[in-house]
């Protein structure tokens, strides 16, 4: 990543904005400050699962790739970890109208 103004891009929580510290490994542990979840917009595909013309299945082909950075701190949160289970199943939400949110 690097950021159109010329500064040095610092993650942030995608939930309070505050800066992450990459995870920190020390001789016998580490300290985790934020997960990252991979997401993106879908749309359902169908698949032929073979031969057979009537064999289909139909599967979430990922469209726009987005990737979510939660700290610990709000990961506690449960309103935090309901948002990041809806951006995960973005089946679960109302498709959104157009590409406005770009
Ligand atoms: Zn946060």
């Amino acid at each position: 990543m690097s950021g159109a103004d010329g500064t040095k891009t610092q993650r942030r929580c995608h939930h309070c904005g505050r800066e992450l510290a990459e995870t920190m490994h020390t001789r016998s542990t580490y300290r985790v400050d934020y997960y990252g979840l991979h997401t993106g917009d879908v749309e359902p595909t169908t698949l032929a699962r073979s031969d057979d013309p009537t064999d289909l299945m139909t599967v979430m082909r990922l469209v726009r790739a987005v990737e979510v950075f939660t700290c610990v701190d709000c990961y506690r949160r449960p309103s935090v970890r309901r948002e990041r289970e809806l951006l995960f199943r973005t089946e679960l939400q109302a498709a959104p109208d157009e590409e406005a949110a770009l």
